[in-house]
C-alpha cells in the first residue's frame, strides 16, 4: 500500500504565539466552570447533569437489579426458607452453604411441624450475582436486593450468615425497598391427543367404518349361510 505523503502544516502567527490558543482553552474551562456553579444551585436529586454527587445523590435502582442477598420472612415473621438446598445446587460459584436443622431454642412452637435451615451462609467474595439462587428457590425465600455497597475491611465479614441475611430483609422492608413477588409462570393447556380429536371431531367416519365392518361381517355370514345348503 502506498504511503501517504506527510504534509507539513503551516502555522499562522497567532498559532505560533500560542496566546490565542491559550485564551480559547481558558474560555472553554470557564464556560464549564460557570455552568457547574449555576447547576449546583438548582434544586433536584442530582444538580449537575454530568456528575452525580455520590453518596448524597443516589441513582434510582432498577427493580431487576441484583444486589446483596436477603432471606425473606412471611407475614407472621417466620422464615420462608425450608433448607431444601435447591439454591446451593443451582449456584454456579458454589458459594452457598445450607444445612437443614431444627428450630433454635424457644422457637419450637413458632416452627412446629415445619422444616427449616439451621445454617445458611453465602460467600459474597465468590458470588457473581447471577440470580440463579433466587430463581431456583421454590419458596421465594432468597432474594437479591438492591444494596450494592458491599465493601468490608475483613474478608470474614463478606460471608453472610442467616442473621445478616434476615437483617438485610428487615432493613429493606423498613425502607420499602422489597421486590414484588415474582409473577406466576403461565401454564399452557395440555395438547389435545390426536386419537381423542378424531373420535370427537369425526364421529361419522368411525361409525361408517364400524358400519362397513358390520356390513362386511354380515356379508360373510350370508356367504357362509349360502355355503351351508350347498353342502
Ligand atoms: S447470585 Fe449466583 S453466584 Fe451468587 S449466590 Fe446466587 S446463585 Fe450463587
Ligand atoms: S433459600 Fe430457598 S432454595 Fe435455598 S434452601 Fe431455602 S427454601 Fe431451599
Amino acid at each position: 500500500m502506498p504511503r501517504r505523503p506527510v504534509v507539513k502544516k503551516e502555522y499562522t502567527l497567532g498559532e505560533r504565539v500560542y496566546l490565542v490558543e491559550i485564551a480559547k482553552g481558558l474560555r472553554l474551562t470557564w464556560k464549564h466552570f460557570v455552568f457547574n456553579i449555576k447547576a449546583s444551585f438548582q434544586k433536584g436529586p442530582h444538580t449537575v447533569p454530568t456528575c452525580w454527587q455520590y453518596p448524597e445523590d443516589r441513582r434510582e435502582i432498577a427493580p431487576i437489579f441484583r444486589g446483596a442477598h436477603m432471606l425473606q420472612l412471611n407475614d407472621k415473621g417466620q422464615e420462608l426458607c425450608v433448607g431444601c438446598g435447591m439454591c446451593a445446587r443451582a449456584c454456579p460459584a458454589k458459594c452457598i452453604t445450607v444445612k437443614r436443622g431444627k428450630p433454635a431454642e424457644g422457637e419450637e412452637d413458632k416452627y412446629a411441624g415445619k422444616t427449616m435451615c439451621s445454617t445458611f451462609e453465602i460467600d459474597m467474595l465468590r458470588c457473581i450475582f447471577c440470580g440463579n439462587c433466587e430463581k431456583a428457590c421454590p419458596k421465594n425465600a432468597i432474594v437479591l436486593g438492591q444494596d450494592y455497597e458491599l465493601a468490608e475491611y475483613e474478608p470474614g465479614l463478606c460471608i453472610y450468615d442467616k442473621k445478616r441475611l434476615i437483617s438485610n430483609f428487615l432493613k429493606a422492608k423498613a425502607e420499602g425497598r422489597l421486590k414484588p413477588p415474582p409473577a406466576p409462570i403461565p401454564i399452557d393447556a395440555p395438547p389435545v391427543k390426536k386419537k381423542a380429536a378424531v373420535k370427537k371431531t369425526e364421529p361419522g367416519k368411525t361409525k361408517a367404518k364400524g358400519g362397513e365392518r358390520a356390513e362386511k361381517g354380515k356379508g360373510t355370514s350370508v356367504k357362509e349361510e349360502d355355503k351351508g345348503p350347498d353342502k
